[in-house]
């Protein structure tokens, strides 16, 4: 007798063909896979699709900006996450020129400690100098083992340059760790900043103009030359554009060792919302694109040139995001952990016939496998950790900023119908989420150290 059996769903991983199985829970890991399965709990899964828990490797939960701080915090923002079907978070450090990654990390630790479902982080290094290399190679005996750079945000101190991160690039390929990079070039948005009329910055619509799709090809491609001289291991966050597309084909060409991310609201939105009068909520850098660049995003995820979906979910509220004459003044960040997996079926699954073993490797197996967390996560294998998401491919729903758990008071998906709901949530074998209730505990996730 097993502690919980998941019977008669759809098993989907990326890994295999979608079997139908039952699927047994001993304590907090899959103990088998079979018929006839028989447990304490039990839980009906017959005309649903079982898969592992989503992996958002890109969130920021209570994230200091722009003299306020990101709407959600961990417990919020893992609570909205479960209800998501998302069973593991990747979250930042908050780095600064003064404290050390270090620090940083057992900073960032405590904040985290209320999460509802498990959390890796990646280090932001911010103020790189040559004495910092101790502190990447302690990051990694933290169990902190991708560390990521700015290629922008100059004024704010966050930009690394290109020299000093081939330097560090060199320390991250010798430890065998992952550099993730932010890509926009500053050279480009700051000429193109200088090039803009006053009367420019009152419209969001420049926002699109100065970080366009050459700022991030010329980023993309930098890193890529860098990465390969210095023989680490690339990737590149949240690619959103057709140009950076190309830059990233072309650097994978020559170089294998790089991966990269888009997310929901790139595939989903265009900059076109700019200019509504509630245009200023979809500050986000990058900006969001054309409807060309979102069908070539489209087009690189089946052809698996993108490796994974994350969400970069950072959610302010319509006040935190008020219009104050100017589009600088936004903090940018859109909310999005919770409505990953369902957009992600409706629009990719169900709308554009992506195969949902496919949607499986981009949500969750190949985020685990580049951040050093497979097979305890991303898989339905025995000996994996429990974390399972079991979607109704038959409800259809209305995502609005009201029925969602998110800290927030607007969603950009607002009004959007979506087939397919998260029926429940399960985290290391425990039912946090089942049929509309939440029924996780603060404080119950658990850290997940990497190793390179
Ligand atoms: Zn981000």
């Amino acid at each position: 007798m097993y502690d919980v059996v998941v019977k008669g769903g759809k098993l989907v991983s990326g890994f295999r063909e979608t079997i139908k199985a039952d699927l047994a829970i001993k304590g907090e890991k899959i103990a088998a896979i079979g018929d006839d399965l028989d447990g304490k709990y039990v839980i009906d899964a017959s005309g649903k699709l079982v898969m592992p828990g989503v992996i958002d490797a890109h969130v920021h939960m209570e994230l200091p900006v722009s003299g306020t701080r990101s709407s959600d915090d961990f417990s919020s923002g893992t609570k909205a996450a479960a209800c998501g079907g998302v069973t593991t978070i990747i979250d930042f450090t908050v780095g600064s020129s003064k404290s050390t990654i270090p620090e940083d990390i057992e900073n960032r630790l405590r904040e985290a400690e209320k999460s509802h479902i498990d959390y890796a982080l990646h280090a932001e290094v911010i103020g790189w100098h040559r004495s910092r290399s101790q502190e990447i190679l302690k990051a990694a005996q933290m169990g902190v083992t991708s560390f990521k750079f700015f290629t922008a945000y100059g004024s704010s101190g966050r930009r690394t340059d290109r020299g000093a991160l081939f330097e560090v690039f060199q320390i991250i390929g010798d430890l065998g760790a992952l550099a993730v990079v932010h890509a926009e070039d500053e050279e480009v948005i700051n000429y193109l900043m200088n090039a803009l009329a006053e009367e420019e910055l009152k419209n969001m619509v420049s926002l699109a103009k100065v970080r366009p799709p050459l700022c991030e090809a010329v980023a993309v491609s930098d890193a890529i030359y860098l990465a390969e001289r210095a023989n680490a291991r690339l990737h590149i966050v949240h690619l959103s554009s057709a140009l950076g597309l190309e830059a990233l084909k072309r650097g994978k060409s020559f170089y294998k060792n790089v991966t990269a991310e888009t997310c929901p609201q790139y595939l989903l939105l265009t900059q076109d919302v700019y200019e509504n009068t509630d245009g200023h909520l979809y500050s986000a850098s990058p900006a969001l694109r054309s409807p060309y660049d979102l069908e070539a995003l489209w087009d690189a995820l089946y052809n698996e040139e993108l490796s994974m979906i994350a969400t970069d979910h950072c959610p302010f509220t319509r006040e935190q995001k008020t219009w104050k004459g100017n589009f600088l003044d936004l903090p940018y960040g859109l909310p999005g952990v919770e409505t990953a997996l369902p957009l992600m079926f409706s629009e990719g699954v169900i709308k554009r016939h992506l195969p949902v073993g496919l949607l499986v490797k981009l949500l969750s197996e190949n985020p685990a496998k580049i951040y050093g967390l497979f097979p305890k996560k991303g898989a339905l294998q025995i000996g994996s950790d429990a974390d399972i998401v079991i979607l109704d491919p038959n409800e259809e729903w209305t995502i609005s900023a009201s029925n969602l758990h998110m800290n927030t008071d607007f969603s950009p998906f607002e009004g959007l119908k979506v087939h397919g709901q998260i029926y429940a949530t399960l985290s290391r074998g425990e039912v946090i989420f089942e049929k509309g209730s939440f029924k996780g505990r603060e404080g119950r996730g658990k850290f997940l150290r990497r190793s390179c």
